[in-house]
C-alpha cells in the first residue's frame, strides 16, 4: 500500500504547474565597451513570488543600495507576455512566479563611485585592465529558492576575457554555476589582466593580478601554495569547493573579501618582499576561509569569533611554521592581541562580549578578530597542557572539520566544547566563558606565561612580550611547538 501511494503523490507533484521544469537557467551578461553598463537577459525558474538582488547595502546616497543601480527591469513569461512586477525596495521584487520567467535589465556599473560598508573590493570596481565585480550586484535571482544549475555567458569588449571560479560550460566565455550561492557569492574579473592557473592544496587556483603585481607572481604563487598545503594538512582534506579564483589589485584599504569559491583582494603596496608578512597575512587569512568560514560554517552569528579569530590564529601559526613570519613579526602579532583588547575595552570603551561584538563587526573588529584569536591561543595552550603536548588546536579543528565540514552542516558553541573534550579530555568551557562570554578584557598574563612570555603593558598602547626569565622548559617548548620557531 505504501509504495503505490508514494508514486501517486509523485505523479501529482509532477503534473502540478509549480513543479520545476528541470531545465538549465540562463544568464547572458553583456558589458558595453567602456564597462559603464551591463545588460542582462535571463531565463530562470522562479519558485514562489520573489525575485531578489541579494546582499544589498543601503547607503546615504542610494537608499536601496546596489538595487538603485538596476534599470529597465522587465519580466515576461516564456511566451513573451509581460508579467507584472512590484518593486518592494532594497532589491526585493514581487512577481507571479512558480514558473520559468524571462528577465531583462541593465546594471549601471558605477558601484565604485560610492563607499560601501565592506569596501569596494566586496562589491565592484574598475581598473585600467578591466572590471572586478562580485555576483551579488549583477544577478537578480529567485528569492525563495533557485532550482537547478545556471549557465552564465558573457559578451565582453574586444580583447576582454572573463575569469570566474565556475566550471566551463564547454565553450569559450560560458560557465556553469552549480547553485545560487555559487552564482552570486563569488568575485569575477572581466578584462585584459593576466591570469595564472595552478594546483594548490588540492584545488585549482586561478590568480588574476593587476599588472603592477605580475612581476611578483612567483612570490604570490609560492606563498599561496605553501599556505594551502598547510591548511589541507591541518584540516585533513581540501575545502568543499574545488576551484578558486583570486583577484588582486591595488587599493589603499588593503582589505579583502572572501566568497564561496573566490576572493577579491586589495593590496596597499606592490607586493614587495619586505612587506610579505603584511600582504601575505591578509591573503593567507582569506585562503584559510575556504576551510573555516566557507566549508566549516557556524549556525549562529555569535560564533563569528571562531570564524574570524580562530581563523586568524591558524593563519598566524601556519605562517610562522612556514617561515613566512619571523620571530619578531610573530611577537608583534601577539603583542597586537594584548594591545587590541586594551584599546577595545579602555580606549573605545566597548562593553559587549566577544560573542555579541559581531552585531557591529566593523566597529568591534578588535573584539571579534582579536578576542577570537586570543580564544584560539587559549584553547591551544589548554589542550596542550592537558595532553602533555600531544594534542593541540590543530586536532580540534581537524575533528570539527570531519564532523561539520560538509555542505549544509553547521556547528555551534557547544560543539566546539564537546569536540575539545573528545580530542583533549579537557573542558574548554570555563576559558571560553572568560574570553568570549565576558564583557571585560581577560587577564592575558597567565596565558602568555604558559608559552614562556612575560606581558608588560602600560598606558593606552605600550605593550611588550618579553622572554620570561622564569619560563620553564615546558613553557618554552610549548612556544616552539605552537609556532615552529625557536623560543
Ligand atoms: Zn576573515
Amino acid at each position: 500500500m505504501y509504495k503505490p501511494l508514494c508514486i501517486a503523490a509523485a505523479m501529482l507533484a509532477a503534473q502540478s504547474a509549480f513543479a520545476f521544469d528541470n531545465q538549465l537557467n540562463h544568464y547572458r551578461l553583456s558589458i558595453d565597451k567602456d564597462a559603464r553598463r551591463a545588460h542582462v537577459e535571463a531565463d530562470v525558474w522562479v519558485e514562489g513570488r520573489e525575485l531578489a538582488l541579494f546582499n544589498v547595502m543601503p547607503i546615504a546616497q542610494l537608499k536601496n543600495g546596489q538595487a538603485d543601480l538596476i534599470e529597465k527591469l522587465t519580466v515576461r513569461d516564456m511566451a513573451g507576455n509581460p508579467v507584472k512586477l512590484q518593486d518592494k525596495g532594497e532589491g526585493e521584487y514581487d512577481v507571479d512566479g512558480d514558473r520559468r520567467l524571462r528577465l531583462s535589465y541593465d546594471v549601471r556599473l558605477e558601484h565604485d563611485k560610492y563607499q560601501w560598508p565592506g569596501g569596494n573590493e566586496e562589491v565592484s570596481y574598475h581598473t585600467e585592465e578591466g572590471l572586478m565585480s562580485v555576483g551579488y550586484p549583477l544577478f537578480i535571482v529567485p528569492g525563495v529558492k533557485m532550482h537547478g544549475q545556471t549557465e552564465v555567458s558573457f559578451d565582453l569588449p574586444a580583447g576582454w576575457k572573463a575569469s570566474t571560479p565556475w566550471r566551463s560550460a564547454g565553450r569559450p566565455g560560458a560557465f556553469i554555476a552549480g547553485s545560487r550561492r555559487e552564482l552570486v557569492n563569488n568575485a569575477l574579473f572581466f578584462g585584459t589582466a593576466r591570469a595564472e592557473t595552478f594546483q594548490a592544496g588540492g584545488v585549482e587556483m586561478t590568480l588574476v593580478m593587476g599588472k603592477q603585481y605580475w612581476k611578483r607572481r612567483d612570490a604570490f604563487m609560492s606563498m599561496i601554495g605553501t599556505q594551502m598545503n598547510s591548511y589541507q594538512k591541518l584540516y585533513g582534506r581540501g575545502p568543499v569547493a574545488d576551484r578558486f579564483l583570486i583577484v588582486i589589485n591595488q587599493g589603499d584599504s588593503g582589505d579583502g573579501g572572501a566568497f564561496s569559491g573566490s576572493f577579491s583582494q586589495y593590496l596597499k603596496d606592490d607586493g614587495s618582499e619586505v612587506a610579505r608578512p603584511v600582504w601575505g597575512k591578509v591573503m593567507a587569512h582569506e585562503l584559510a576561509h575556504f576551510w573555516n568560514g566557507h566549508s566549516l560554517v557556524p549556525k549562529n552569528e555569535s560564533e563569528e569569533w571562531f570564524k574570524e579569530g580562530v581563523n586568524d590564529y591558524v593563519t598566524v601559526t601556519t605562517m610562522a611554521r612556514n617561515k613566512l613570519l619571523d620571530r619578531s613579526m610573530l611577537i608583534q602579532q601577539l603583542e597586537n592581541l594584548a594591545r587590541g583588547q586594551n584599546v577595545a575595552r579602555n580606549v573605545q570603551g566597548l562593553t559587549m562580549t566577544v560573542q555579541e561584538a559581531v552585531k557591529d563587526k566593523h566597529r568591534n573588529w578588535l573584539l571579534v578578530y582579536g578576542g577570537g584569536t586570543i580564544a584560539g591561543l587559549a584553547m591551544d595552550v589548554e589542550l596542550r597542557k592537558a595532553s602533555r603536548g600531544k594534542v593541540g588546536l590543530d586536532h580540534l579543528l581537524k575533528a570539527m572539520y570531519q564532523q561539520f565540514g560538509h555542505p549544509g552542516k553547521t556547528y555551534q558553541h557547544a560543539d566546539i566544547v564537546r569536540i575539545g573534550k573528545a580530542v583533549g579530555g579537557v573542558d574548554l568551557e570555563p576559558l571560553l566563558q572568560n574570553i568570549v562570554a565576558s564583557s571585560k578584557a581577560p587577564d592575558l598574563g597567565p596565558l602568555f606565561r604558559d608559552i614562556g612570555l612575560r606581558l608588560e603593558q602600560f598606558g593606552m598602547l605600550e605593550t611588550y612580550l618579553l622572554r620570561d626569565p622564569a619560563a620553564t622548559a615546558e613553557q618554552k617548548a610549548r612556544f616552539s611547538a605552537i609556532f615552529g620557531v625557536p623560543y
